[in-house]
């Protein structure tokens, strides 16, 4: 199987001019777009442990390396296996000649403990924006404050963050969204001497939290790929809500650390950017499981018609394509024929932080085909038909 990594003569060329006409088509792409430095340090990890290992010693994956089916799918080709760290007792069946591959996510606590005692090798890929995040939280518990993690539980970055935080004898609630956030505010504000109903699922408190006891100071951190301005509106709501019980010393009580990674933040502001240009239709390349490629379809989604597929095969047709709505875990078909009956139509493209360069290029290609454009890279004598096409 061909491997996806490698470089996209379109994309290449999107990277260099921004956009492209296409026949009637203008293809326009965001300015930060694909693999972060994070997910590309993972896979050349992987690539490495891959080529040293001898024959019949077993590389295996902790759990997906990232959200990118294709990614996946590839590195099953390579022979390379999944563990499924979900499964119980999943360490029972290492051999102290297999080697492990802990995702660019990271690993909780008792998994590292697990592999440490199954005697395999281990290759960590934990990216080090991850790691930073561990920091602040390991200090949070250290110094009497409960995590409040803007994310969701079961994310295993989330998992992985928040097992430093019970390591370290603290307590964690994980706010998903702001709505969230108002309700802990509110029985905060209250001295509830119970968790608001939604905290109470699994995986949204830590196991013991007293909430007259340990809701008294609380540490701010997010998912590393949360939707930034969601995460200064949760800041804004939980420091108001430490100012009414504390006033001047509010500050004493909370604590909050920005964790949006530098790359999820210029893909954002990269989305935002384009998305505010006149397009008729943004389409957001990568894992419906990604959350950072969910959270660019969704802020686009304020701007312009949105629609996030998987890759290519996610444009069924001319009239229909197969996208995760935003807000859903669910993809659903939606009609996009109103595309075709255009004179001229600009589309925006962006791939999130786990997306190949190939599956972005390719969906492009894939629009062109339907809507009957020429592809510029099947033009005669070379790539561009001798010349570059004009940038727009
Ligand atoms: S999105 Fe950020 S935290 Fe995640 S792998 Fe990439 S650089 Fe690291």
């Amino acid at each position: 199987m061909k491997s996806p990594l490698g470089p996209n003569p379109l994309i290449a060329y999107l990277r260099r001019h921004g956009c492209v006409q296409a026949g009637a088509t203008e293809l326009v792409l965001a300015r930060e777009t694909g693999m972060c430095k994070g997910v590309r340090r993972a896979l050349a990890m992987v690539d490495r442990a891959h080529v040293s290992l001898s024959s019949g010693r077993g590389l295996l994956l902790l759990r997906p390396i990232i959200h990118n089916p294709t990614v996946g799918r590839w590195l099953k080709a390579e022979g390379v296996e999944t563990v499924d760290a979900e499964s119980p007792c999943w360490w029972a069946a290492l051999s102290v000649s297999d080697t492990v591959i802990i995702p660019a996510f990271g690993a909780t606590v008792t998994e590292e403990a697990q592999l440490r005692d199954a005697g395999v090798g281990i290759v960590d890929t934990t990216c080090p924006s991850v790691r930073a995040v561990w920091v602040r939280v390991a200090a949070y518990a250290r110094d009497g404050f409960t995590t409040v993690l803007h994310g969701r539980p079961d994310h295993p970055e989330t998992r992985a963050t928040l097992s430093r935080a019970t390591a370290g004898g603290g307590h964690y609630v994980v706010v998903p969204d702001v709505a969230g956030a108002q309700a802990l505010a509110e029985a905060i504000i209250r001295g509830d001497s119970t968790l608001p109903g939604q905290f109470l699922a699994p995986g949204f408190h830590s196991p013991g939290l007293d909430p007259a006891r340990d809701l008294q100071r609380l540490g701010l951190v997010n998912q590393t790929t949360m939707l930034a301005r969601e995460s200064l509106e949760i800041a804004d709501v939980l420091r108001a809500a430490a100012r009414g019980q504390f006033g001047a010393d509010a500050a004493t009580y909370f604590r909050s650390f920005g964790t949006i990674c530098r790359a999820t933040q210029e893909h954002q502001d990269a989305v935002r950017h384009l998305a505010e240009r006149s397009l008729d239709l943004m389409i957001v390349v990568g894992g419906h499981e990604s959350s950072n490629t969910r959270h660019l379809a969704e802020l686009a989604a304020g701007y312009v018609r949105t629609v996030h597929v998987e890759g290519p095969e996610g444009l069924l047709s001319l009239r229909r394509v197969r996208h995760q709505p935003q807000g859903s875990r669910d993809a659903i078909e939606a009609d996009i024929s109103w595309l075709a009956g255009r004179p001229q139509r600009v589309v925006g493209f962006a791939g999130g932080a786990s997306t190949p360069d190939a599956e972005v290029g390719e969906t492009m290609v894939r629009l062109l085909t339907l809507l009957g454009d020429p592809h510029p890279l099947l033009e005669e004598n070379g790539p561009w038909g001798g010349e570059e096409p004009a940038a727009g």
